[in-house]
């Protein structure tokens, strides 16, 4: 990893940088990958590089969601993997989630490579490899479709960080409440989702794990209250007016 020193005003951006290009080097990552973090660190900028209300908002009805569910699963892809195996491992520890390696650039050695990260972070169960069993999502095409019979299948609800539009609306259409972590307010993925997390991922993950502890002694009905409150559309607009705040006050400073 090259020398980052903690002085440079963009050093955490830098590192979760690094973090990716070291995870395409261990044939984690896409390059495709890669460009998707650059889209992404454009709209950090934007964003202010910090946890919004509206993301804070957005953690907490994720948590309730995932209090409430049945069935959870987690898909991960090669960035989630790089840039934050532990606590990805330790989020489907706390909700029992099972834990599905589902890429959008499918490649079977990329796939045991993460499966290798996430097993070195303390996984045991991991789905979505040859060795378990495949189903097709419908109204998707072929390669893209595949999800792992045990998990995304016959999951309620499925958190999926990162994710591409088309398979963000193939999981609505299969019927699944889908929570996802995107930058980005305009994408079709944030925009399909039933619950939004505007932020990075790398910050949002341990707010989440925070929010998960503090909502466990809720009960059923007080948690499904939190879900049902939850309005992602508004959520979305109001993260949309936090950059155009952010532009603004720029504009004037410039
Ligand atoms: P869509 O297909 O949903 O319209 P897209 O084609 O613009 O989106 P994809 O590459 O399909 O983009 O999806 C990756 C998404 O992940 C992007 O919206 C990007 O902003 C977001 N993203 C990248 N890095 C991070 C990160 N570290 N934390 C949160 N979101 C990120
Ligand atoms: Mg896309």
């Amino acid at each position: 990893m090259s020398l980052i020193p903690k002085s440079h005003p963009r050093a955490k951006s830098l590192l979760i940088r690094e973090k990716l290009v070291e995870g395409f080097d261990n044939g984690l990552v896409a390059k495709e990958g890669l460009l998707a973090q650059g889209r992404g660190e454009a709209f950090d900028y934007l964003l202010g590089e910090k946890t919004g209300k509206a993301a804070k908002q957005a953690i907490k009805a994720a948590a309730a969601q995932l209090l409430v569910a049945k069935l959870p699963v987690i898909s991960v892809n090669g960035n989630i993997a790089a840039l934050c195996p532990k606590q990805i491992v330790k989020l489907s520890k706390q909700i029992k989630a099972k834990l599905e390696v589902n890429l959008f650039y499918t490649n079977e050695k990329r796939k045991l490579s993460i499966i290798k990260t996430l097993k070195k972070n303390g996984a045991s169960e991991i789905l979505g490899s040859k060795t378990t069993s495949s189903k097709k999502l419908p109204g998707i095409d072929s390669a893209r479709r595949i999800v792992d019979k045990n998990g995304i299948f016959v999951a309620d609800v499925v958190v999926v960080p990162l994710e591409d539009g088309d398979r963000t609306m193939a999981l609505r259409k299969a019927g699944k409440i889908v929570i996802t972590f995107d930058l980005n307010p305009l994408s079709r993925t944030s925009q399909t989702a039933d619950i939004t997390i505007v932020d990075n991922v790398t910050r949002a993950i341990d707010l989440l794990i925070i929010e998960l502890k503090k909502l466990s002694k809720k009960n059923q009905k007080s948690l499904q209250k939190i879900v049902d409150n939850f309005d992602n559309k508004k959520n979305l607009r109001e993260n949309v007016i936090q950059i155009k705040n952010n532009l603004d006050r720029r504009a004037k400073i410039a």
